[in-house]
């Protein structure tokens, strides 16, 4: 399999000074690929190339983009401080109350009771259908286990009646980075050029 190179072209860089030279490769099989070199030594000190997925009539692709490296370094390092404190306040959260809430479900019956009781606290429940699909293929425990996770949090501590100012701070703490990471993604997307 060979790539081949099918067009060429420079664009003007984000500082306006030089260029970036986009390069359309394809093979035997058809596919094609984007090779992107930045020609400006400011730009390249500076601004990094960052993919972005983007959605049309139902396909989805990569669209590329420069991005300020300082804006990048920042996502990340706001991304790992949000999984830390979603994994802090998830581990402190399971060993304190998951048992608690495997409870609820013991003496639940039917299925359907069970199914009815989590869509009206979580908002992604599946079909009943489904539902019945997963449990028969994990078992009950299993699926309700995987319901407690950092997204049904809130609601789920709510419905323990969890009255624990150290939980409580701890999902706080998360979700306030959660909207910091948002912001940061929203400057991403404003700072893009190409
Ligand atoms: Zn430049």
């Amino acid at each position: 399999m060979s790539w081949e190179k099918t067009r060429h072209r420079d664009y003007k860089c984000p500082c306006r000074q030089s260029t970036y030279s986009v390069t359309i490769l394809t093979d035997d099989w058809n596919q094609s690929d984007e090779r992107w070199t930045m020609n400006c030594m400011t730009c390249k000190k500076n601004y990094a190339i960052h993919s972005f997925w983007e959605n049309d009539s139902g396909l989805s692709f990569e669209v590329k983009y420069w991005i300020k490296k300082e804006i990048l370094t920042s996502l990340e390092d706001n991304e790992n401080h949000h999984k830390n404190l979603m994994d802090g306040a998830m581990e402190y959260a399971k060993k304190r109350y998951l048992n608690q809430w495997l409870g609820v479900f013991q003496n639940i019956r039917s299925k359907k009771q069970i199914w009815d009781v989590l869509g009206s606290l979580f908002s992604n429940q599946p079909s009943l259908s489904a539902f019945y699909t997963h449990v028969k293929n994990e078992g009950i425990d299993a699926y309700l286990t995987r319901e407690f996770n950092f997204q049904n949090l809130e609601n789920l501590l709510l419905h323990l009646k969890v009255e624990d100012s150290n939980m409580i701070e701890q999902l706080f703490k998360a979700k306030n980075q959660q909207s910091e990471v948002l912001q940061i993604k929203k400057t991403l997307i404003k700072n893009r050029f190409r």
